[in-house]
């Protein structure tokens, strides 16, 4: 699909999510597969969102593809045999970047697949059309379909753990963008002029606010992080949704990940405080910022909404 056609064809709202889910009857299920830097993470997932099955392996720290892979084979073989014949298709979070809908996969944090055909080797394994997207798109995905943002048309997704990310909707559409990369919220500069960023920017709420940052600017890990950094971070992260929201009219940012979820109600306070403070239109100004719903299982349920998307109706029908 070229990126032309991602704006002409009817993008999937939350509704018609629920919609297509109707139609598809509960019978069916999907294929949930996020893969981390850390663990993949996979689980059969019915009509309603709920886990099956589910199993999970550490990430190997292999420096070969074939080696990192071979693991997740296993579950997602394995996950394929409980399912049966209900399986219809399959959903894929991961880090980015990647070429355009997924065919290739360069996570930055999983440094043995560069331009790894993901899709295509899981499309073979599963049997089922199967959709890889960015692991922060699926989580806004996740949460408009049975988290912290159903029913709302508007809102930002974001993930602040090891790096920082995001997805956006709008108008009931998760955003694309020119090449697939809309939402990366982590690149929208902070600090002018801050600390330089891995992406080769200055600055940048990835570089200042991260687990990975905290670590290298306290010297401990986030986890540990004092009550000062705790509010920092929230002040950054605030900073950054202050901007989106008033460049993009968005009522609610929900923010997940171990480093925000850990900061907890310093970090969120913060990080409201900061929104009010910044933002001047009365519209922004009120704009939410509140913790994902879904928690841990947030980034699979967003890579089972991604796997709904492939079934013919979806915007990303024809796997
Ligand atoms: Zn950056």
């Amino acid at each position: 699909m070229v990126a032309s056609n991602a704006t002409t064809e009817a993008l999937t709202t939350a509704t018609t999510l629920l919609d297509k889910l109707e139609d598809a009857g509960q019978q069916s299920l999907v294929l949930a597969v996020d893969i981390g830097g850390t663990k993949m993470d996979v689980a059969v997932v019915d009509g309603s969102g709920g886990f099956l099955w589910r199993d999970r392996r550490e990430t190997p720290g292999s420096p070969d593809g074939e080696d990192v892979f071979a693991p997740l084979g296993q579950l997602v073989a394995e996950a394929v045999r409980f399912a049966g014949d209900r399986l219809v298709a399959c959903g894929v979070g991961c880090g980015g970047p990647m070429a355009q809908d997924g065919v290739t996969v360069s996570p930055l944090n999983i440094p043995a697949w560069r331009d790894f055909p993901l899709r295509e080797r899981l499309k073979e394994l599963s049997g089922v059309p199967t959709l890889v997207d960015n692991d922060a798109k699926a989580l806004a995905l996740g949460e408009g379909w049975i988290g912290g943002a159903r029913g709302c048309g508007n809102y930002l997704a974001m993930v602040v753990s090891t790096g920082v990310g995001g997805g956006l909707v709008m108008d009931g559409k998760l955003l694309e963008g020119a090449s697939g990369n809309a939402g990366h919220i982590g690149h929208v500069v902070v600090e002018p002029e801050g600390r330089a960023c891995a992406c080769g920017g200055r600055g940048c709420l990835e570089a200042e606010a991260s687990g990975l940052s905290i670590e290298a600017i306290t010297g401990f890990p986030a986890k540990e992080a004092s009550l000062p950094v705790r509010q920092r971070t929230g002040t950054l992260v605030g900073r950054a949704v202050a901007s989106v929201a008033s460049l993009l009219d968005l009522p609610l940012a929900l923010v997940g990940g171990s480093v925000a979820l850990g900061f907890g109600e310093p970090f969120f306070a913060a990080a409201q405080d900061e929104v009010s403070y910044r933002c001047g239109l009365s519209f922004a100004r009120e704009t939410r910022v509140v913790p994902v719903m879904l928690g841990e299982r947030g980034p699979l349920v967003g890579a089972a909404a991604l796997g709904w998307n492939v079934l013919p109706g979806g915007h990303r029908a024809k796997r």
